[in-house]
């Protein structure tokens, strides 16, 4: 299965990510982590890419690439791969297609989990994560119990999430990843999922589509 989720941020992906890529046995690749975990280790590649993921901008291409290149040259993911929040530009799924094709392979489906703006900024405001086992919580949908994590840390507020980034970040996800609806509409590998449901339900939608792609 070598498949992309793509959604604007809050979609879900993330949590849709983990488990496409458990039913399926191959990695979730999610960029976002991958710049997280490189700042945090104290990566070149994480200092480059700190400021953009501040404001809510885009990491540049070359960079993101480079990091995508790495991941995709690890064993693990010549068994196939999610990706959660890559390709975010059409340079990047054209060089994604490229670099699957210099090996023969192609994408099985791009699954596009769609949720209307108002619900992707409530969904923001709530999120919660834990900075000790990086578990996700939501005040209105998915409350943690006594304020805290199930593992007893405290929760924050990912700078990301903050109300003005997130409204920066679903400006681009217009101007410069709703694009790629059309690139792989073109292409004939695009489903569209209605994201407005609970997420084993969206789980359930990904999965028929993926059935009716033949996977
Ligand atoms: P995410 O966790 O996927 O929402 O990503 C968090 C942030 O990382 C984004 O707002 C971007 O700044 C950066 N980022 C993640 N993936 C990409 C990508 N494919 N291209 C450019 N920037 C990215």
């Amino acid at each position: 299965m070598r498949m992309v989720l793509m959604g604007p941020p809050g979609a879900g992906k993330g949590t849709q990510a983990v488990s496409i890529s458990r039913h399926y046995g191959v990695p979730h690749i999610s960029t976002g982590d991958m710049f997280r975990a490189a700042m945090a280790s104290g990566r070149e590649v994480g200092a480059r890419a700190r400021a953009y993921i501040e404001q809510g901008k885009l990491v540049p291409d070359d960079v993101t690439m480079g990091i995508v290149r790495e991941r995709l040259a690890e064993p693990d993911a010549s068994r196939g791969f999610v990706f959660d929040g890559f390709p975010r530009t059409i340079p990047q799924a054209m060089e994604l297609d490229s670099i699957l094709s210099e090996s023969g392979q192609r994408l099985d489906a791009v699954v596009l989990i769609d949720v209307p703006e108002e619900e992707l900024v409530t969904r923001a405001a709530g999120r919660r994560v834990c900075a000790a086992c990086n578990s996700v919580w939501h005040m209105k949908y998915n409350s943690p119990p006594a304020g805290v994590c199930s593992c007893g840390a405290e929760l924050t507020v990912r700078p990301d999430d903050r109300p003005e980034t997130v409204r920066a970040r679903l400006a681009v996800y217009r101007s410069q990843t709703e694009p790629l609806r059309e690139y792989y509409g073109a292409s004939g590998v695009l489903r569209v999922v209605d994201g407005l449901a609970t997420p084993a339900e969206v789980e359930k939608r990904i999965l028929m589509v993926l059935e009716e792609c033949g996977r």
